[in-house]
C-alpha cells in the first residue's frame, strides 16, 4: 500500500456518547486488502458474542478498498452488522456514491457503535464528523424526501453520499433496506432496522482528498485497459442498454423464473414486464455509480394524470431491475408493467428490501388461497395474485404492524411461516428470502450456504445455466462453488461491483495493485480470498449457524428447474461435502 493512501484510515463513531475518533488500522488493510476483508475483522471486534441485533451493540461496518476511487467500477461500498433477519453475518453492498465520498472523506472503513437516544443523523464531511438533531426527520412517509431535505442542509454537493431509512427502518422491519442516492440501497438482511435501532436517521459522507498513486505512468496504462475492455465488453454492453432486466426473458424462457411463490416457472406475462418492454414503454433515464462506465441502472418514467386537472401529469422516476421485476413482479403473478411499478415505488418509499418483501407477499398470497389465514389476520385484505392495489395497502401494513399477522410478516417468511403454516412454500434459505433463479441444484445450494444466503456469493444460479445440456457433476460444482465464492471475497475487499467479475480476473488483480504500491500475487490472492471466506464462516457458527438444521422448502422440489424435478436427497450430499470442506478450513 502506498505510504500516503488514507485507506488504513479507520473512522470510529459512538452515537451513544456523541464523539468520534480516527486510529490507523494499517495491520489490517495489508492483511485483508479493505471492504469485506476488513470489514468482517472489524466486525469481530466490535460486535459481541450473542449480541442482540437491535440493540445498541451491533455495530454498523462500511468499507471500501484499494481500488476505490481509482479503478473503473470500484464502486461498491460493502456494510456489515450482525444480521436482524438471519441472526448471523449480516453483509450488504451498495454504491452510488457511498464507496467515493467516504474514500474521499479519507476513510478506509468507517465503524458506527452504540445508539441514540432520540433520531439523529450524522455527517460526515472529511475529518469532521457532526451528530445533527433528526426528530423532525423521523416518521416522514418517504425516504425520498428525507433525501430531499438532507441535500438542502448539507455541503458537499456532487460529492456526498446521503445513505438514509424509511419508515420501514424506523419500525424496525427485519429486512428493511438502506437507500443511497436514491436509486441503490444497502438492500439484504436488514441494514435499515439496524439503523433505525439506533435511531440512526441518516449517515452523510462528503469529502475532496486525492489519492496517491506509486507509479502514476504505470497506473494510467492499466487504467486505460480495463476502461477500454469494459466499455468494449458486450456483457456491459447488455447492462447499460437493458440492465439485468434483459435476463427476464431468457430466464422465463428455460423455465427458471419463479412465478406465483414458485407454483410455477414460466410466467405467461413476462414479455409485458420484461426489460425489453420496459424500455421501450417506460425508461426515463440510465444512471450510474460514480466511476462507473457502465450505468446499469434503470429507471421507468411513471406518468399519471392528475384527477382533477386535465393535461397535468406526475412523472414518477423508479428504478427496476430482474430481482424487482421477479419478486415484486412475476412473484406475485403482477400482469402489467404499470401496476409492478406501482408496488416498486411503494418499496422505495418506505425503505423495504424488494426481494424479502416480495417473497414475504407471495407467502402471504398463497396461505390465504389455501385458508391458512384469513381476513381476521389480513384486516380485510384478500390477497390475489396480480392485485397489485392489496400489495401495496399490505406493504403499509407490514411497516406499521397494526396487529400479530404483520408483525409476523415484518420478521421475515421463515418467521412468518413458522408461526402460521406453510413452511412448504415459504421460499427463505438460511431464513433470508430467496432470489429470482429457479437454475437448478448450484442455484439453491449458493442461497442455502452462501455466506450471506444471497445469489451473489458464489453465483450458483449462473453455474447451473452453464451445465445446462452438460454432465452435472455435483462434487465437482459445489468445490468450483466454494473457490468462486472464496475468489469474490476478493472483489468484494477491492470493492469492485460483481458486474465486472469477467475482467477483474486473479492476474489482472495483481497487475492493478502493482502500481498502487501493492506486491501481491495472483496465489496470495487466493489465500486471502480463502481467509476472508473463512472468518466470515467463523462468525456465522459463533453466531449459531448450523449446517446440520438448513430448511429446505418442498416448494423448489415440486416445481420443475431447466434442469428437471431436483431431488432432495441430492442437497443432502452436497452439504455433506461442504461441511468436509468447511471443517477443514475452520
Ligand atoms: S455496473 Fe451498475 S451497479 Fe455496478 S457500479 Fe456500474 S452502475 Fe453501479
Amino acid at each position: 500500500m502506498h505510504p500516503n493512501d488514507p485507506l488504513y484510515r479507520v473512522l470510529y463513531i459512538d452515537l451513544t456518547k456523541k464523539i468520534y475518533w480516527i486510529e490507523d488500522r494499517r495491520e489490517l488493510f495489508e492483511n485483508y486488502l479493505g471492504g469485506a476483508g476488513v470489514a468482517i475483522n472489524l466486525l469481530k471486534e466490535e460486535c459481541p458474542r450473542g449480541a442482540d441485533p437491535l440493540r445498541p451493540e451491533n455495530p454498523i461496518v462500511f468499507a471500501v478498498g484499494p481500488f476505490t476511487g481509482l479503478y473503473p467500477i470500484a464502486s461498491k461500498t460493502v456494510a456489515m452488522f450482525k444480521s436482524p433477519l438471519t441472526g448471523n453475518l449480516g453483509e450488504s453492498h451498495a454504491g452510488g456514491r457511498s464507496a467515493i465520498a467516504i474514500r474521499m472523506a479519507g476513510y478506509g472503513a468507517i465503524v458506527i457503535k452504540g445508539a441514540s437516544k432520540h433520531p439523529v443523523y450524522v455527517a460526515v464531511h472529511g475529518d469532521k464528523v457532526f451528530f445533527r438533531d433528526a426528530r423532525a426527520l423521523w416518521g416522514i412517509k418517504s425516504s425520498i424526501t428525507v433525501a430531499r431535505i438532507i441535500r438542502e442542509k448539507e455541503p458537499g454537493a456532487g460529492q456526498r453520499a446521503i445513505m438514509r431509512i424509511g419508515r420501514a427502518g424506523e419500525n424496525l422491519v427485519k429486512y428493511a433496506c438502506v437507500v443511497t442516492e436514491t436509486y441503490r440501497h444497502f438492500g439484504r438482511l436488514g441494514l435499515g432496522a439496524v439503523f433505525g435501532s439506533k435511531k440512526l436517521k441518516a449517515f452523510v459522507v462528503s469529502g475532496k482528498r486525492s489519492l496517491p498513486v506509486l507509479d502514476k505512468r504505470r497506473y494510467r496504462e492499466i487504467y486505460k485497459e480495463l476502461f477500454d475492455t469494459m466499455v468494449k465488453s458486450p456483457l456491459m454492453k447488455k447492462y447499460h442498454d437493458l440492465g439485468t432486466a434483459a435476463n427476464v426473458i431468457p430466464l422465463n424462457k428455460i423455465g427458471a423464473l419463479p412465478t406465483k411463490n414458485l407454483k410455477e416457472s414460466k410466467f405467461e406475462n413476462a414479455d409485458k414486464i420484461s426489460g425489453e418492454y420496459l424500455a421501450e414503454k417506460y425508461l426515463g433515464r440510465r444512471l450510474a455509480c460514480a466511476h462507473c462506465p457502465v450505468a446499469c441502472i434503470h429507471l421507468a418514467a411513471l406518468r399519471e394524470p392528475y384527477e382533477t386537472e386535465p393535461y397535468f401529469y406526475k412523472t414518477t422516476f423508479i428504478s427496476y431491475d430482474y430481482e424487482l421485476i421477479y419478486s415484486l413482479g412475476s412473484m406475485l403473478g403482477i400482469r402489467n408493467a404499470e401496476d409492478m411499478l406501482k408496488v416498486l415505488d411503494e418499496v422505495e418509499v418506505l425503505g423495504l428490501d424488494g426481494i424479502s418483501s416480495g417473497v414475504v407477499l407471495a407467502w402471504a398470497t398463497e396461505a390465504y388461497e389455501k385458508g391458512i389465514i384469513n381476513e381476521n389476520d389480513t384486516l380485510g385484505l384478500r390477497f390475489k395474485w396480480g392485485d397489485y392495489e392489496t400489495y401495496i395497502k399490505a406493504l403499509r401494513y407490514i411497516v406499521e404492524q397494526p396487529n400479530e399477522f404483520y408483525k409476523a410478516l415484518a420478521n421475515g417468511v421463515d418467521y412468518a411461516a413458522s408461526k402460521y403454516g406453510g413452511e412448504k412454500f415459504a421460499l427463505a434459505f438460511g431464513k433470508n428470502e430467496m432470489p429470482g433463479y429457479h437454475t437448478g441444484y448450484l442455484g439453491y445450494f449458493g442461497f442455502l450456504v452462501g455466506s450471506r444466503h444471497s445469489h451473489l456469493d458464489m453465483g450458483g444460479y449462473s453455474i447451473d445455466q452453464k451445465a445446462l445440456g452438460k454432465e452435472y457433476n455435483l462434487d465437482e460444482l459445489v468445490v468450483k462453488a466454494l473457490r468462486e465464492e472464496e475468489w469474490r471475497q476478493i472483489l468484494s475487499s477491492l470493492v469492485v461491483c460483481f458486474f465486472a467479475r469477467g475482467i477483474y480476473k486473479p492476474e489482472i488483480v495483481a497487475k492493478a495493485l502493482e502500481p498502487l504500491g501493492w506486491n501481491l500475487t495472483p496465489e496470495d490472492l487466493g489465500k486471502i480470498g480463502a481467509k476472508i471466506h473463512r472468518l466470515k464462516y467463523e462468525f456465522k457458527f459463533r453466531e449459531g449457524f448450523d449446517l446440520d438444521s438448513l430448511r429446505l422448502p418442498h416448494r423448489i422440489f415440486e416445481t420443475p428447474t431447466p434442469h428437471g424435478y431436483l431431488d432432495e436427497y441430492k442437497f443432502k450430499e452436497m452439504i455433506e461435502k461442504f461441511k468436509l470442506l468447511i471443517q477443514k478450513q475452520i
